[in-house]
C-alpha cells in the first residue's frame, strides 16, 4: 500500500481526541468469503472522511460492517469509543452511529413531516427547524408525500431523517445514486457544513471523487477490498495520476 497520509488538524489533537470511529485490520465479507482484508480507518469528530474505490471494492460491505448489519470476519472496530463486539445494527445506532443507505431509508408514502418525526428521537437536541436550516428547500415540502419529491429532495430528506436523530457518526453510502452532477456538487457541501457546525463524523462513501475530495478532510481508496492509497483530500487531488493509478490497483503505488 501506498499512503500518503499525513497530520491532519484532528490527528494533530493528539491522544486526547478519541476516533469517533477506529476500524482496525477489518475482514469483512458475506458468507464468511472476505470481500475486504485488513482495513484500517479512522475518523474524528468534526471530519469528514471519504471511502472511494471501483465498483465493487467493498465499500458499502465495509459501511454494512461498521453499522453492525454484517458481522465482521476478523479485525476490530470502535465506534463512539466502544469495542462493536457483537453488537446489533439497533444497538450501534443507539450508540449515535447512522448510515444512510443507498436507498435512502425513507418512506414514500409519508409526507416529508412524517418522515423527520419519525426519524426523531425523544432525546435528540436536533429539530425539524435545524434540517429546515441546512436543507431550506424542504420547508415548501413538508406535507408533500415523500414519493412525489425529485432524487434531489428526497436525498436532502434522506439525509435530514439521519440528522435529526442527532447522530455522533454519519455514514453515507453513494448519496449521488442516481442525482446530476450539479445537486451532487449542492449537496456534498452540506454535509462539510453539518461536520463543523456539530461536530458529527462523517465516512462518505462516493463515485464523484473530486467532488467528495472538495469537502473532506482525508479518504482511503480501496481496490479489491484491499487499501490501495490513503491520505488528505489536497494531496489526493493535487496527485490525480496516483488516485487513477490506486482505481485501478496498479501495483507501481507500492514503490511510491
Ligand atoms: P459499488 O460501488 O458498486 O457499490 P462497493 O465498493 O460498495 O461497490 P460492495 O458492494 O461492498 O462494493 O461489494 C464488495 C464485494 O462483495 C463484491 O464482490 C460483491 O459482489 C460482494 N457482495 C456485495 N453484496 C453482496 C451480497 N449481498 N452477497 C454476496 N456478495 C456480495
Amino acid at each position: 500500500m501506498s499512503s500518503t497520509d499525513t497530520q491532519t488538524p484532528a490527528d494533530a489533537l493528539g491522544p486526547a481526541t478519541t476516533p469517533a470511529l477506529e476500524v482496525r485490520n477489518l475482514v469483512a465479507g458475506w458468507g464468511g468469503v472476505p470481500a475486504v482484508r485488513d482495513l484500517s480507518l479512522h475518523v474524528h469528530p468534526g471530519e469528514v472522511v471519504a471511502l472511494l474505490g471501483p465498483n465493487g471494492a467493498g465499500k458499502t460491505t465495509t459501511l454494512l460492517t461498521i453499522a453492525g448489519i454484517l458481522r465482521p470476519i476478523d479485525g476490530e472496530i470502535d465506534v463512539l469509543g466502544e469495542p462493536l463486539g457483537g453488537a446489533s445494527a439497533h444497538q450501534v445506532a443507539r450508540r449515535g452511529a447512522a448510515l444512510l443507505p443507498e436507498d435512502r431509508g425513507i418512506f414514500f408514502q409519508l409526507s416529508v413531516a412524517e418522515n423527520l418525526r419519525l426519524h426523531r428521537h425523544r432525546r435528540s437536541e436536533v429539530t425539524e427547524a435545524d434540517i429546515i436550516g441546512w436543507f431550506p428547500a424542504l420547508e415548501a415540502l413538508l406535507d408533500r408525500r415523500t414519493g412525489l419529491l425529485s432524487g434531489g429532495e428526497q436525498q436532502m430528506l434522506a439525509l435530514g431523517c439521519k440528522l435529526i436523530a442527532d447522530p455522533k457518526l454519519l455514514m453515507v453510502d453513494e448519496m449521488s445514486l442516481g442525482l446530476a452532477p450539479i445537486i451532487v456538487e449542492r449537496l456534498l457541501p452540506v454535509v462539510r457544513r453539518i461536520a463543523d457546525e456539530t461536530g458529527t463524523a462523517v465516512l462518505l462513501v462516493e463515485q464523484h471523487v473530486h467532488a467528495a475530495l472538495a469537502i473532506t478532510d482525508r479518504a482511503y481508496v480501496l481496490n479489491h477490498g484491499e487499501l490501495a492509497l490513503s491520505g488528505t483530500a489536497d494531496e489526493l487531488a493535487q496527485r490525480p495520476e496516483v488516485l487513477e493509478a490506486s482505481y485501478l490497483g496498479e501495483r507501481t503505488l507500492d514503490h511510491e
